[in-house]
């Protein structure tokens, strides 16, 4: 078997055993496509079943959360936490909380973790996890109930050299701290480590909030400085109001970018001044409102309902809300307006005929797993910090994730062009990712 007819099959068993999961079956297709060139160099992967392995997680749970509502009320949600790939350390990955979350999508997350991790060099192996719970419109008091009841299960399954979840869609400070509060009540233990993105009275560390925003910054001004461009004056387009988008947009600005837009999962907003970040900050981390009410704040903006923001002609575009929300209709009115860059600080928001379409009119593309790589590994500075018993200032961590992000820019470019294929980032860091991974994976047996 040559290693084409290799990775087809491997495809598709995958698709064969995994029928209900198209974000995972496209993940998986995303990352192996591009393998074929390093199977061929490595033919000893395919006696060693190295593809059909590291598809498969090492173990997923799913459990069941009930809750007491404030209507007294019990309601009954579905925990999960997927394993993905232990072989560079411990699993490591996100929760979300959102109605959409299911094993499909937790295993496509875990799935992508695991390459991204290893790009960022530390060591981290894959995990990812959440709940099918909309936090929308819940009481603090039902939030911190139903964190709590998560981690009673979630317990079992996670430790500081085990598992070790972190925030994603849903899931901020707030629900880190109240997971961690029962967690060290259940196990009578202070075992810091076991979260990251804590607050900083007890274990968090400082810029982690920041890292996955500030963190696509360092990465795409790497690709636009290698176009012999800045940043300074472009009009950029994000999607997304949280977390990530939030200091996506700050950062951005600092380097002097006109940021023009943000949303949520109603509409957007287009600020022709540039979006104002602390009236952002206040309707969603403060009041945690929707993105409309920022016309109150800013009554010279535009709120547009049920639309997207990829309508907006710009130079660059950020897409930081979820998967799935670049189509290729979205791609081709993005190159309509004129756009030169796009990085992915969403997992997985371009479909693949979209990141094709891009790519082929000469956008340069950034690809999630090396791009939104920031929030991970600030929060393998969090897990050294914890060990370490000593907390670093906002400098020194600052200046760490500059480092990683700009050495993974280095990484995917160069493995792009080892591989035959200079410029294509996608290519670079699938890889990159992949030969971390596969080369532990080889080195400890078949396990
Ligand atoms: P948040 O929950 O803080 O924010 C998510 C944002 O996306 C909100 O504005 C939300 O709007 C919007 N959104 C969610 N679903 C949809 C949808 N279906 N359509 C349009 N908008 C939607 O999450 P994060 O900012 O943490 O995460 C955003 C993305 O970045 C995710 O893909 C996540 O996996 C990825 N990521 C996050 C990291 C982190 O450190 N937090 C690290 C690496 C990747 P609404 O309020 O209406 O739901």
């Amino acid at each position: 078997m040559d290693a084409k007819e290799y990775v087809n099959k491997v495809l598709a068993d995958v698709e064969n055993r995994n029928k209900d999961e198209p974000e995972f079956n496209n993940a998986v297709k995303e990352v192996l496509t591009t393998l074929i060139p390093v199977v061929e160099k490595h033919p000893e992967y395919i006696k060693a079943g190295l593809l059909e392995r590291i598809v498969e997680p090492e173990r997923q749970f799913i459990f069941r959360v009930p809750w007491v509502g404030d209507d007294g009320q019990v309601y009954v949600n579905r925990g999960f936490r997927v394993q993905m790939n232990g072989a560079l350390g411990p699993y490591k990955g996100g929760n979300r909380f959102h109605p959409s979350v299911n094993v499909d999508i937790v295993k496509f997350l875990g799935f992508e973790q695991t390459f991204k991790n290893a790009l960022t060099g530390l060591p981290m192996g894959g995990g990812k996890g959440g709940a099918d719970f909309d936090p929308k419109g819940k009481s603090e008091n039902e939030i911190m109930r139903f964190c709590q009841s998560y981690v009673t299960e979630l317990y079992k399954y996670i430790g500081p050299d085990v598992d070790v979840p972190a925030g994603d869609i849903g899931v901020g400070a707030r629900e880190i701290g109240y997971m961690y509060g029962m967690y060290r009540k259940i196990k009578g233990v202070s075992e810091q480590g076991v979260f990251t993105g804590k607050g900083l009275s007890y274990g968090g560390s400082v810029g982690r909030t920041e890292a996955t925003g500030y963190g696509i910054i360092y990465f795409l001004n790497e690709m636009i400085k290698d176009k012999g461009e800045t940043l300074e004056g472009k009009r950029v387009i994000i999607s997304g109001s949280g977390n990530v988008a939030t200091y996506a947009i700050k950062k951005a600005q600092s380097f002097g970018a006109k940021v023009i837009t943000c949303s949520d999962s109603n509409g957007y907003i287009l600020d022709e001044d540039g979006i104002d970040i602390n009236a952002v900050i206040q309707i969603k981390e403060v009041e945690r409102k929707r993105i409309k009410e920022y016309l109150k704040i800013r009554p010279n903006a535009k709120y547009f309902e049920g639309k997207k923001v990829w309508e907006v002609p710009a130079d660059i575009a950020l897409p930081c809300a979820t998967q799935g929300e670049i189509n290729i209709d979205d791609a081709k009115a993005l190159v309509s307006g004129g756009l030169k860059y796009l990085a992915e600080g969403a997992n997985m928001p371009c479909s693949l005929d979209a990141i094709d379409y891009l790519m082929k009119n000469e956008v340069y593309f950034g690809p999630a797993k090396a791009v939104n790589a920031g929030g991970v590994s600030c929060s393998g500075l969090e897990m050294t910090q914890n060990s370490m018993r000593l907390s670093w200032t906002a400098e020194e961590v600052d200046e760490k994730l500059k480092g990683i992000m700009v050495n993974i820019y280095k990484t995917v470019k160069e493995t792009a062009k080892n591989y035959g294929n200079e410029g294509n980032l996608v290519v670079g860091a699938n890889i990159a990712g992949f030969l971390k991974v596969a080369e532990a994976m080889m080195a400890q047996g078949v396990i």
